[in-house]
């Protein structure tokens, strides 16, 4: 075995985005951790990969993530001060604004306006003809309308998670990757036993932050989560003012079907990522999990693309395989075990959940000190009980 140390204060298990936020704040707190992963740092096996996340403040799917937002905005910018040590290094965030599109009495042209009224955000309302004045490449139906919020924007994912690793470490966390935790259990007093591929460790508080595999680790609480295929798609069209140099914002779409789509911007020159948020393909057994080329997925994506943006021809350049964890009604479950004190979790992000890795990580900490913070009462798990 690698690790020396055997016993530890705490060992966070998983550290894509919620675990390396995790690792980060436990470290600070001088605790003593290890953060063990079945992959390496910023994979492409789990959910977070695929080189942006949108982050947006006027949240449609509830206005209690609000708060919650606020704050990961400024966490992010306080994780962004310490990763840019050079003029040249990327921002973690990119604030080009978001334009979400839809009925006006849909869900999401609704949802945004409740949650932008309820904390006083700025938020812009433009009707079809206004947003093809401002953004002719965007092709909106006439009885559709925009709501521009010019706070949105896009967060660099691997960048992120390997920012936190990185802090993590500064602060004295130990790294295992390419190793497998196969069972947590009270292992004598109050002390957890961590049985790994790579041999046992013990630890006074345990985080799982094991995304779509966290049924398998938790089995006795039967968490009720299923996990989806969805493919992440770059194109380049033959438009170009859909490129980052020219300010084009984020862009998220209801349709009449009720189907949600939307684009990040190109970038890096990879072209511009053009995604469904909505469908996807359940995953039964996630061994079995495949990387390839879904031709039905990229075939809704190209009809999306020739409905919502003026071009004649685009060319799938570069595709991504990840994993949404639902739940039944799509809100995150962050709770402490029932029947174990000592260990506590964040599942079931349910494709929305990156843009609050800070606050997440943070608040697992905050649950292994005794903290009480209501803001985070509505993801409880005992709603799905
Ligand atoms: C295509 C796609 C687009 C998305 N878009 C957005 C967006 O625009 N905005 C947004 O906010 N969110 C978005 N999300 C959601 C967001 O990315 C996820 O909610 C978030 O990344 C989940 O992080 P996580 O740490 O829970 O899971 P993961 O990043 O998957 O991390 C879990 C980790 O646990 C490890 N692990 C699991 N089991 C074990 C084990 N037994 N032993 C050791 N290690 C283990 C895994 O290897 C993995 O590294 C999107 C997700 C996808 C898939």
């Amino acid at each position: 075995m690698s690790q020396s140390k055997q016993h530890f204060d705490c060992i966070v298990i998983g550290f894509g985005g919620m675990g390396s936020a995790a690792l980060r704040y436990a470290a600070m707190t001088r605790r003593s951790v290890l953060g063990i992963d079945q992959h390496g740092p910023a994979h492409t096996h789990g959910s977070s990969h695929g080189q942006t996340r949108v982050i947006r403040k006027s949240y449609f799917e509830h206005p209690d993530y609000v708060p919650l937002l606020l704050e990961s905005y400024e966490l992010w910018d306080e994780l962004n001060r310490r990763h840019r040590t050079k003029p040249e290094t990327k921002e973690l965030l990119t604030q080009c604004g978001i334009l979400q599109i839809g009925p006006p009495d849909g869900e999401v042209v609704t949802g945004v306006l409740t949650s932008a009224a309820a904390y006083d955000l700025k938020v812009e309302r433009f009707t079809s003809a206004q947003i093809s004045h401002r953004l002719p490449i965007l092709k909106v139906p006439d009885n559709h309308e925009g709501v521009f919020e010019p706070d949105g924007g896009f967060l660099r994912v691997e960048l992120c998670v390997a920012a936190y690793l990185k802090q993590a470490m500064v602060h004295g966390a130990e790294l295992l990757s390419n190793t497998a935790v196969t069972r947590v259990e009270l292992g004598g007093g109050d002390r957890l036993r961590v049985h790994t591929s790579d041999g046992e460790f013990t630890a006074d508080q345990v985080i799982v932050a094991a995304g779509a595999w966290s049924s398998q680790l938790l089995p006795g609480l039967e968490l009720p989560l299923k996990v989806l295929a969805k493919q992440q798609h770059w194109y380049q069209i033959d438009r170009v003012d859909n490129k980052l140099i020219n300010e084009f914002p984020c862009t998220f779409f209801e349709r009449e079907d009720g189907s949600h789509f939307y684009v990040t911007p190109e970038l890096d020159t990879l072209g511009m990522k053009v995604c469904e948020h909505s469908g996807g393909d359940e995953v039964d057994d996630l061994s079995q999990f495949s990387s390839e080329l879904c031709e039905t997925q990229k075939s809704r994506t190209d009809e999306f693309l020739m409905q919502s943006f003026h071009h004649t021809k685009s060319r799938l350049v570069h595709h991504s395989m990840c994993k949404y964890t639902m739940t039944p009604d799509s809100h995150f479950i962050v709770d402490r075990h029932p029947d174990i004190p000592q260990l506590v979790f964040a599942a079931g992000f349910s494709g929305h959940g990156f843009k609050f890795a800070p606050v997440i990580g943070k608040r697992l900490v905050g649950m292994l000190d005794g903290e009480e913070d209501t803001r985070f009462d509505f993801l409880k798990g005992e709603r799905n009980a």
